[in-house]
Order: structure tokens, then sequence, then C-alpha cells
């Protein structure tokens, strides 16, 4: 698997600090406060699971799966897959996700959440990239930028692929070509459509 990176981008010391930058930094700002963290799955877990243990604060995780389309008239739909396992009502919400692109899944669970009454809903992201926002939106606290191009690892998938990688990195051109030809030899390939939003 390893052998398919061309270049990695974010390494595994670099995530380790960006951790524990980020768990001083909400360690600092939620305290007294009841905190919820929503890991948004499935890119969310490595991240998850290291940064809450950075975070010396009582708190509750709680996880949200969604599938984003991006839109062929609007600016994407986002659907939930799986939902929180408890209200959210009167909770500071921190939502924990991989990497923040167009910005339209979590401008849409941002809004779900508020709407089911949420106290406050603040997004941490190990990865931003800027230069592919289609919404206005900036994350509260962001590990670091990468640019405009497609990144797997350390949650991050390529079709499911790669998220065990311990590090952010570029495929190399030969990984897509791989799946090309898989995708050829597929007879059937059903999508599954799961429940709007709004
Ligand atoms: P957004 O709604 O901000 O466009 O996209 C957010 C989601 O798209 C992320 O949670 C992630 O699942 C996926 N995504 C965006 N950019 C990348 C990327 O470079 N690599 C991978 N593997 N997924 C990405
Ligand atoms: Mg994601």
């Amino acid at each position: 698997m390893k052998n398919d990176i061309l270049k990695v981008l974010v390494t595994e010391d670099e995530i380790k600090q960006i951790c524990k930058k980020l768990g001083k930094e909400i360690t600092k700002d939620y305290q007294g406060k009841e905190l919820v963290i929503v890991g948004l799955l499935k890119g969310c877990n490595p991240f998850m699971a290291d940064l809450i243990r950075e975070i010396d604060l009582f708190l509750k995780v709680d996880y949200l799966s969604v599938s984003s389309y991006q839109g062929t008239e609007s600016t994407g739909d986002v659907r939930i897959r799986m939902d929180l396992s408890e209200p959210i009502s009167g909770k500071h919400v921190l939502i924990a996700e991989d990497i923040v692109d167009t910005g339209t899944t979590i401008t849409t669970v941002k809004k779900l959440l508020l709407h089911r009454g949420a106290l406050s809903v603040k997004i941490v992201t190990l990865l931003d990239k800027p230069e592919g926002r289609l919404m206005e939106c900036i994350p509260e606290y962001i590990g670091t930028v990468v640019p405009n191009e497609f990144v797997v690892g350390y949650g991050l998938d390529f079709n499911e692929d790669y998220r065990n990688l311990p590090y952010v990195g570029v495929l190399k051109p030969s990984a897509y070509e791989k799946w090309g030809k898989i995708c050829k030899n597929k007879i059937n390939h059903k999508l599954h459509v799961a429940d709007p939003i709004f």
C-alpha cells in the first residue's frame, strides 16, 4: 500500500504535534462547558482518537456519518447515513473533520446541529483546503493547510482504501490507473441513498 504514495504532505510527527496543539487550545476554550465532540465518519477516525487524548476535559464523543454529493444544480447535497446516538440540545458541539474542502459538509452539519438546539457549534479539522471552497466557512481549529490536491491517509480514503496510512500523502498516478482497471471489471455497483437532512 505505501508503495502507492508519491509524496508525504503531513508526517506522523507533524500530526502528533498538531493534535497536541489543538488539544491544548480546545482544553483552554471549553473550560466549564458541557462539550460533545461529534466526529464525521469515516474520515475522522484516527484524528478523533488522537485529538481527544490531548484534551484534558470531561467530554462526550458521538459520531455522525454523512455523505455529500457535489450537486448538479446547487451547492451540494448532504445526507445522513448514520445519526447521533444522543440528543444534542443544550450542548456545546465541536465537529471533528478530516478535511474541509468545498465547505458544504460542515456548513450543512453545523446548520443541522444548531437547528437541533446545540448551544454552540464549532469545527476542528485536521486539514484545510481553502482553495476548494464553494461555501464561505472558516473552521475555528485548523491542523494544517494543504494545497488543492487529492490527499489520502490518516482517515482519508481513495475508494475506501488508504485510510490506515499513518500520514497524509498524495497518490502516484499508477494507483488511480489500477482502480480504473478494477472499475472496468465491476458488473453491478449499487449506490446506497440515504434520507436528506432538510
Ligand atoms: P466538503 O464538503 O468540504 O467539500 O468535503 C468534505 C469531505 O470531502 C471530507 O470530509 C472528505 O471526506 C472529502 N474530501 C475532500 N477533499 C478530499 C481529499 O483531498 N481527499 C479525500 N480522501 N477526501 C476528501
Ligand atoms: Mg470526511
